[in-house]
């Protein structure tokens, strides 16, 4: 099936894109749901039970947690590129609300603090890592949408994400099969494979039915039970 390119970069499929082209050539086309309404939708009915079967898996004493998880940011945790998509610098209101530089209401996609608040108080290690140019962009959004004190390593800056991996694995000493890593962009996935981090790829971001499969697969496949 030919490919084409998403908002974010992703491989989305081509016949999506010319139907909506045909259609253009009649009448006007249906309103389309954005990205980001689709994600809302999406997040907003598993939201309310964060990462439930694995807490159940969990009571069992051979239970095995990722000692890392690792998230990418533009278009995992929040539905845009920041160096592209807003403004910098943000800031926030005083109803809360974060607002880019052209006043732009600026969202983290819905359900991501639930999931970062539940792992954290798992005990699990969580680090945020971004090949994103915009470093104090990205960094101050971490801060405001006050996600930064569920992060031990913050690893933000371009190139290849396994200059990413390997600082984290040299200050932790943790293993990279002891790892976990949730990423939109398949190279990514694919570089940090190699490495050995149970990894992936989530082309619509983050959603807590996602992470707590994973979980599940990720003890299964750690694990020397049966
Ligand atoms: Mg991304």
């Amino acid at each position: 099936m030919p490919l084409a390119v998403n908002h974010c970069g992703n491989f989305v499929n081509l016949a999506s894109v010319l139907n909506i082209l045909l259609i253009n050539e009649g009448q006007d086309p249906p309103a389309a749901p954005s990205p980001f309404a689709r994600i809302s939708r999406r997040v907003m009915t598993d939201v309310n039970n964060v990462l439930s079967l694995s807490a159940v898996r969990m009571k069992d004493p051979e239970w095995i947690n990722p000692k890392i998880i690792a998230f990418d940011l533009d278009c995992t945790l929040w539905p845009f590129w920041v160096d592209t998509h807003v403004t910098p610098p943000f800031h926030k209101n005083a109803d809360g609300t974060v607002l880019d530089a052209r006043k732009r209401h600026v969202e983290f996609i819905p359900g991501v603090p639930d999931i970062l608040k539940e792992l954290h108080r798992r005990g699990i290690k969580l680090a945020a890592v971004s090949r994103t140019g915009e470093i104090a962009g990205a960094k101050s959004l971490l801060k405001l949408f006050d996600f930064e004190k569920y992060f031990s390593h913050i690893e933000i800056y371009p190139g290849c994400k396994v200059a990413h991996f390997s600082k984290i694995h040299r200050e932790t000493n943790v293993a990279y099969e002891d790892m976990m890593f949730f990423d939109d962009e398949f190279r990514n996935i694919a570089d940090i494979k190699k490495l050995g981090v149970f990894t992936i790829y989530c082309p619509d971001g983050i959603e807590a039915k996602v992470v707590d499969s994973s979980l599940i697969d990720f003890d299964k496949s750690r694990s020397k039970r049966s």
